[in-house]
């Protein structure tokens, strides 16, 4: 590594301090999510190799080449020119899309004119489900390592356990190949975009969901939705989590008070509309973009794209607020972990509205 790297090492340590502020936080208590680990070296395996460059200018020359700061400019592997015509055409303001994220359909976008669109969920995971089982029990009929004796695995052990990991790679490029796709047109067609922001951690916690949950990758969904957005200069509005997008009517307003998570159908007591209840939120959704006036030709290029939207009006809201270290012991039934701040009516309470809002 010569002085010509430097731009792309500097963050090296700066991403290490944040990891091991991290780490401090999560320690005392001070930090939100899951408990944050001592920081680790990266690894030659497993971590694919790759450079940062966040100083300078970084443009692209043309379809074939990328201008870097000190190392000039580089020729590339690929084509870029979508994304360069992606740059080019900026965003496109007007009009807002209102997404529903689900295991059924993994988007139902509702847009401000009122078309709805829907994109199937392929279950990746689900679909590899039965080669998996094959390949992992092969894998436990041979001598694997033991970390106790200190016994090496058997080359066929290797090898059965190669087998497995392609599978779970190939599912895994699937499911990162059709997210690209589902997400690639919705920026450069929409101004705004509005999605739910999910409570994936609380759902995930639900054993009958949570592996379709999982397969499904919402987080990774907004993170293309959001820096995709970004890259047409649009907007993306996350919506409050407690914002009751599939309870309320989006015709006449009306809430509904409960909404079981097996009816598909949408019906509203007050003014008869019958809709698919994925569309009538992303509906709901879209609608939020226009109450909040985001919509237009001002937010165009805008610097914060993402903002986080209050509740509309008075869903309760029950996230905690402090975790309790102590008493988070190990249920048998595996369902939640103990909270020791919460009565237990209240967490299961807590979790229906979940799947209601689901
Ligand atoms: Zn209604």
């Amino acid at each position: 590594m010569g002085a010509e790297l430097e731009g792309g090492l500097q963050h090296r340590p700066r991403d290490a301090a944040a990891a091991f502020d991290n780490y401090a936080t999560s320690r005392r208590g001070e930090r939100k999510g899951a408990r944050m680990g001592r920081p680790r070296f990266k690894s030659k395996r497993k971590d694919r190799p790759a450079c940062k460059f966040t100083t300078g200018t970084i443009r692209l020359d043309d379809r074939r080449h990328i201008v870097l700061p000190r190392l000039g400019r580089i020729r590339l592997h690929e084509d870029v020119q979508p994304l360069v015509d992606a740059i080019a055409e900026g965003g496109r303001p007007g009009t807002a899309v209102g997404i529903d994220l689900g295991v059924k359909t993994l988007l139902v976008m509702a847009d401000s004119a009122g078309e709805v669109r829907e994109v199937a969920n392929p279950k990746q995971y689900d679909q590899a489900l039965r080669q998996l089982r094959k390949a992992s029990r092969t894998v436990s009929r041979r001598r694997g390592r033991n970390r106790r004796t200190g016994q090496a695995p058997s080359r066929r052990w290797e090898k059965a356990n190669a087998v497995r990991n392609r599978v779970h790679h190939r599912v895994a490029n699937l499911r990162e190949n059709h997210l690209h796709q589902a997400t690639a047109r919705i920026p450069a067609e929409y101004g705004t975009v509005v999605v739910e922001d999910l409570n994936v951690k609380g759902m995930v916690r639900n054993r009958r969901l949570s592996r379709r949950i999982s397969d499904a990758a919402f987080g990774e969904l907004r993170r293309q939705l959001t820096y995709k957005t970004q890259r047409h200069g649009g907007r993306l509005i996350v919506a409050d989590r407690w914002m009751p997008s599939s309870k309320t009517c989006s015709r006449c307003g009306a809430v509904k008070a409960k909404l079981p998570l097996g009816g598909r159908v949408f019906e509203c007591d007050v003014c008869g509309l019958v809709l698919d209840r994925d569309a009538n939120a992303g509906h709901n959704l879209a609608a939020l973009a226009a109450a909040n006036g985001k919509t237009g030709t001002e937010v165009t290029g805008d610097p914060g794209p993402l903002m986080v939207v209050p509740k509309p009006r008075g869903a309760k809201q029950k996230t905690r607020t402090g975790r309790t270290r102590k008493g988070t012991g190990t249920r048998a039934a595996g369902a939640t972990p103990r909270q020791g701040t919460e009565t237990r009516d209240r967490r299961q309470d807590t979790r229906r509205e979940q799947l209601a809002l689901w």
